[in-house]
């Protein structure tokens, strides 16, 4: 058979299964007797099986009162109930005599349109169960199902109750969602079989036929669903919508047969007039429940049913809750963390609960990382470019995104569903979350397409299970939908990262501007403004000069005193501002990096000073050879004079001892040398210690320790920055000091 031709057969077959009405089968399940009556109590039908139950043939009852099996009174009783209007039932012990004795029954009798149905299922006893009885089965029920406010759990329990009671192989709670879907949310079983839970099927498993029975008739019991079935003589048809002992549809046989279930009792829940879902329990044998604990199942049902508005609005609330919780925590974590990622994405699973997604992408520019089950890294970039133009206020959601983006078809299992929260146009900052497709979540017991059965006419019978296939194509490619709460929730998220975050950056980005401006500007007047002192200073320095050469002997000994304190003076400005321009002549300059053998380097350091102080105090002791490393190689000579000079001048022992060399930890995940020099000196105070590489700053007079600008250390500071290292100082006032930097 062709694909095509099985699909039309398949559609034909399931519109058939709709239309048939399940509620005219004109049979009865045969563990009881069902007697259709006028309004006069006169017996128009029965089921075949009267002999057995009743020990009266089918014929010795059609066309008589029924007064010609139970007694007077009940019957009076009965006549009395009827007044009620149409569908509700009413129930009654009677006994009917037989050959062998009184039999006693649970009769059920209801009105349909235009006759009483009263059905007979044989009980022991004629008194029914004792209040006390009923009361020791339902109150603890009832009572710990009060107090459970989360609805999950609530309905968990109530499944396990239900289990106590009937003693069934499972039972199950199903909750249809809004196209009629369900899946199955508590469950409670015997502990060798497969858990159902979490798994979802197809509207049409249940026809919405059944759906309107169950609707109205709130428990159907059926104790073998291989029992045949058994007719009613004479055939007319007869409304057996509310009938407890309706037979079964084939397909229901069918399709349970699938799942091996022999016996099945099935509950209505209802909420607000609407079927919300279902209890279904389950039995692998063939069980009988007497009426009276089916109806103690019903009453309980009914409870769970009123409270199901309560309970579903509370976990709606409890849900947002969660969501709001999780959003407090986002901001506090964001607020405080360095790192905007990890505040994010640390813990994962908080990004991914936020929202409740299987996967997310958070994107920064270019930088994405991925969390939980996602589309690889090309697939989400390419997304984000598609997905951006999809957005509008920040979001964009679909639970289809396979039929909006087919590219999307091959990472369908993560992500037929696609959440995007657009944080920043200007900065491409995003996070996408994922679902995947639902139908990777069903597993529903055996083949779905085992139950399609080729009539020996040829055609099709398809029963529920194979509307299976239909299913699959309506929830292909899609992922369960996205609600409000969890929208809201994403862009609360938005409000928080922009609030916090962004702003935060934004204004660091306007600082930095700004600073980076006014340094550009400043480094310009620093050159400008000391290019232009010198001249005139040089001017002071060279009139002062021939005033002291030509003119001291006009002067008296204070007069030349006072013009050689302006000589030193102007000599001393003259270093001050060199130490300036060459500050800001460093500022300007745009750095050509090359490789330098540090060893060669430090030697004419070294050099320099022996030659040009006639040092010969200096001991420089290096402990292991240097490092060649990418700099630049007189602005670093610059860095380790003045490092050496320092070490030199402040130092009191008589015995200076100067060691250089680099440490064998090294910095950051890059592997940056740590450089240092170190010294036995004078030491500096630890309150000090940052403030020493500020421009100009001494800690000592100008006669100590042989004078200084205190722009040596600010000039070392900016070289270092320049090679995107770091300098820094530890120190032991008294014992000496080490000078560490690294040069990247
Ligand atoms: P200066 O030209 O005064 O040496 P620097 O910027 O090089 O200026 O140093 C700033 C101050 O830091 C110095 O005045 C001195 O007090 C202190 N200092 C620098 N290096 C050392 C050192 N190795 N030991 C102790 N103090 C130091």
């Amino acid at each position: 058979m062709s694909k095509s031709h099985d699909k039309t057969a398949a559609t034909t077959s399931l519109n058939h299964h709709d239309r048939q009405p399940i509620h005219l089968p004109g049979s009865i399940q045969p563990h009881g007797v069902l007697l259709v009556l006028d309004t006069q109590l006169e017996i128009l039908q029965v089921s075949e099986n009267t002999k057995k139950y009743l020990d009266r043939q089918p014929d010795d009852l059609l066309g008589k009162s029924l007064e010609c099996l139970i007694d007077r009174q009940k019957v009076a009783a009965i006549r009395h109930s009827l007044v009620t209007e149409i569908g509700s039932t009413n129930n009654f012990k009677v006994s009917i005599m037989t050959e062998d004795g009184d039999r006693y029954f649970d009769c059920v009798v209801h009105r349909s349109q235009s006759n009483v149905i009263l059905e007979l299922e044989p009980t022991d006893s004629i008194t029914g169960i004792s209040f006390f009885s009923f009361h020791a089965l339902v109150a603890g029920a009832i009572a710990k199902m009060q107090s459970t406010p989360n609805l999950t759990e609530f309905l968990q329990l109530v499944a396990e109750e239900l289990q106590k009671i009937i003693g069934f192989d499972r039972v199950m709670v199903y909750k249809f969602d809004l196209q009629g879907a369900g899946s199955v949310i508590a469950e409670a079983k015997r502990v060798d079989l497969p858990s159902y839970l979490g798994l979802h099927y197809p509207a049409t498993d249940i026809p919405e036929q059944s759906k309107e029975l169950y609707r109205r008739c709130l428990l159907r019991f059926i104790p073998n669903l291989n029992a045949p079935s058994v007719k009613l003589v004479p055939l007319m048809p007869v409304d057996l919508s509310l009938s407890v002992l309706r037979s079964v549809d084939p397909c229901c046989v069918a399709f349970h047969d699938n799942m091996g279930v022999a016996a099945m009792l099935v509950i209505s829940l209802i909420q607000e007039g609407k079927l919300w879902g279902l209890i279904s329990c389950h039995h692998h044998n063939p069980k009988y429940i007497t009426y009276e604990v089916r109806k103690i199942c019903e009453f309980l049902t009914q409870i769970v049913s009123s409270e199901l508005t309560h309970k579903v609005s509370q976990s709606e609330s409890d849900y947002k809750a969660k969501l709001k919780s999780l959003q407090s925590e986002f901001l506090e974590s964001i607020s405080q963390a360095d790192n905007f990622i990890d505040a994010l994405i640390k813990p994962e699973i908080r990004l991914l609960d936020l929202v409740s997604a299987g996967g997310a992408a958070v994107c920064l520019g270019d930088q994405i990382t991925l969390v939980g089950t996602t589309p690889d890294m090309e697939a989400v970039r390419k997304l984000i470019v598609w997905a951006d133009t999809q957005v509008t206020d920040n979001l964009f959601a679909t639970d289809s995104l396979p039929k909006l983006y087919p590219e999307a078809l091959i990472f369908k299992e993560a992500a037929s569903g696609l959440l995007v929260l657009r944080i920043s146009t200007v900065r491409r900052y995003y996070i996408l979350w994922f679902r995947p497709e639902v139908i990777q979540t069903v597993n529903w017991a055996g083949n779905p397409h085992d139950s399609l059965k080729v009539e020996a006419d040829g055609s099709i019978t398809l029963c529920p299970r194979t509307s299976f296939a239909r299913w699959q194509e309506t929830v292909r490619l899609t992922s369960l939908p996205w609600k409000t709460c969890e929208l809201d929730s994403a862009l609360a998220l938005r409000n928080a990262i922009v609030g916090i975050v962004l702003k935060g950056a934004d204004d660091l980005a306007q600082i930095n501007l700004e600073l980076e401006r006014s340094n550009q500007e400043l480094a310009a007047f620093a050159y400008a403004a000391s290019h232009d002192l010198k001249e005139p200073l040089r001017g002071i320095y060279n009139f002062s000069t021939i005033l002291l050469e030509d003119y001291a002997h006009l002067l008296d000994d204070e007069g030349v005193e006072y013009l050689q304190t302006v000589l030193s003076l102007s000599q001393r400005m003259e270093t001050l501002i060199n130490a300036v321009l060459q500050l800001s002549q460093l500022g300007q300059a745009q750095l050509q990096f090359q490789a330098t053998d540090l060893n060669e380097l430090l030697n004419e350091v070294i050099e320099m000073f022996r030659a040009s102080r006639q040092e010969l105090r200096l001991n420089v002791h290096i402990p292991k050879p240097l490092l060649t490393i990418q700099c630049h190689p007189v602005l670093v000579n610059e860095v380790f004079s003045n490092l050496l000079s320092n070490a030199l001048k402040y130092n009191d022992q008589p015995e200076p001892y100067i060691e250089i060399g680099y440490l064998d930890t090294f910095a950051g995940q890059t592997g940056t040398p740590i450089f240092y020099v170190q010294d036995n000196g004078i030491g500096i105070q630890e309150h000090h210690r940052e403030t020493i590489f500020r421009l100009f700053k001494r800690l000592h007079s100008q006669e100590k320790y042989g004078g200084g600008t205190g722009a040596g250390l600010a000039i070392a500071k900016k070289i270092v920055e320049l090679h995107n290292g770091r300098i820094w100082v530890e120190s032991t006032v008294g014992v000496g000091s080490i000078f560490y930097f690294t040069l990247k």
